[in-house]
């Protein structure tokens, strides 16, 4: 991976955006009173510890929750072979749910107080056989939704494009503005999907429900970024065009983000440069230049976006992100559920120290309660301030305002509630 610098003494904290705002999801009407039920749990446990009780003498006391909100993870089957796959490693491993068990998963978790799922990676979600089958039992439950996807079966968007709602949305994972560069970057293994072929899929989309977003996401990639030993290709010269390209095919909006690589130590996602340099690095001042050009189609119904692990990585101040306190709480209100077992953090897919449990964690009620053990033991012995202390996390701040409220407990009684914006997503 190429370094590159950022900008001296641009020192700058910058604002999470209502979408990255945790502290406040978790203080909705609704949630609040789960997030004082953890920290009660934790404010007891510590006491305890102190003492030199064992973790499992509090268990009758847990908080008796699911997380609020999971990334579900359907298969890991793909049909593009993207050279900067982050789940590279995990792909087509021909391991999976039995289906009905997945769904009896998802009640349980819901009767516990699961509000939002994300149906994203280690696969390409919507090729699983019964995706749209998962869609509405999600939907009949009353569940968010969000669905990341590479863009090569929207027809089963568009099946079941009239149950979602205002608050659910749908991404497209594009990167790039050129069908040339698109099936460089993506390798989709059937010809008929080219760029264009997916975009033109969106309006009929658009047409069935006008009622929720759709977005397309570009993952900038400049000179020398490397990942799965291979050089992969360069985008930021189709910023622009990528812009118009979304904004002519009725997307809501288009994102740009920096590339993320994996750290060898634990293979965690990263942000992957150094701050050696002190000066602006030519290829984020190129950035800048080409995403500040795209903005000119900002308007009109249509988003221009930067990510905020794009804004923190031009500004220096991505550092401030990786200080994790000891204890990750994310970890109790949003968890990864995959073929290959249940993750604490979608950083940490597949890997093993992050394992809470297996695919079944939330099959029954009895592996319910064991699963919700495993996470508080987990909790526990997962030293976030070591494993992660390269992550650019975004939940660093709501990790820390949780452990405020420990250290604290009498906030609790004051604490107000936030208003109620019905996004759960974590
Ligand atoms: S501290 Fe951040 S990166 Fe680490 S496990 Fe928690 S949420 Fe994930």
């Amino acid at each position: 991976m190429k370094k590159l610098a950022t900008a001296t003494g641009k020192e700058k904290q910058v604002e999470l955006s209502p979408i990255h705002d945790f502290a406040s999801k978790l203080r909705q009407p609704g949630i609040l009173e789960r997030l004082q039920d953890y920290v009660r749990w934790q404010v007891e446990w510590r006491a305890a510890r102190t003492k030199g009780v064992p973790i499992e003498d509090l268990f009758s006391k847990l908080p008796d929750q699911a997380p609020l909100s999971i990334n579900l993870d359907v298969t890991t089957s793909c049909n593009y072979a993207c050279d900067h796959c982050v789940d590279f490693e995990i792909l087509n491993k021909n391991i999976r749910y039995d289906h009905e068990k997945l769904l009896t998963s998802l009640t349980n978790m819901h009767s516990k107080g699961l509000r939002s799922v994300i149906l994203i990676g280690g696969g390409e979600p919507t090729v699983y056989p019964q995706f749209t089958d998962i869609v509405r039992h999600l939907k009949a439950m009353g569940i968010k939704i969000g669905v990341v996807t590479n863009g090569s079966r929207l027809d089963r968007i568009l099946e079941v494009a009239d149950l979602f709602e205002p608050e659910d949305w749908v991404r497209l994972s594009l990167d790039s503005g050129t069908n040339e560069t698109f099936r460089a970057m993506h390798k989709p293994k059937q010809k008929k999907v080219t760029l264009e072929w997916i975009c033109e899929a969106v309006p009929p989309i658009k047409a069935k429900n006008p009622n929720f977003n759709i977005g397309f996401s570009f993952i900038i990639v400049w000179n020398d970024c490397e990942a799965n030993e291979a050089e992969i290709h360069e985008n930021v010269d189709e910023i622009v065009i990528a812009a118009k390209l979304a904004k002519d095919h009725k997307f809501d909006y288009i994102s740009f983000k920096p590339f993320l690589s994996r750290a060898e130590r634990n293979n965690a996602e990263i942000v992957g440069l150094t701050q050696e340099e002190e000066r602006v690095d030519p290829v984020m001042s190129k950035i800048r230049t080409e995403v500040n050009k795209a903005k000119v189609h900002h308007g009109d119904g249509f988003r221009v976006i930067e990510s905020t692990n794009l804004k923190v990585l031009e500004n220096g101040s991505y550092m401030d992100y990786t200080d994790q306190p000891r204890n990750c709480h994310m970890q109790f209100f949003r968890q990864v559920l995959s073929p290959l077992g249940l993750f604490n953090c979608p950083v940490y897919r597949h890997v093993k120290q992050a394992e809470v449990s297996d695919k079944n964690a939330y099959a029954t009620l009895e592996e319910t309660r064991k699963t919700q053990e495993s996470t508080l033991r987990l909790i526990e012995t997962f030293d976030a301030r070591e494993e992660c202390k390269e992550v650019t996390c975004l939940y660093n701040h709501v990790n820390w305002y949780i452990e405020g409220l420990i250290d604290h407990p009498e906030r609790l009684e004051e604490m107000e509630l936030a208003p109620d914006r019905k996004d759960y997503f974590l």
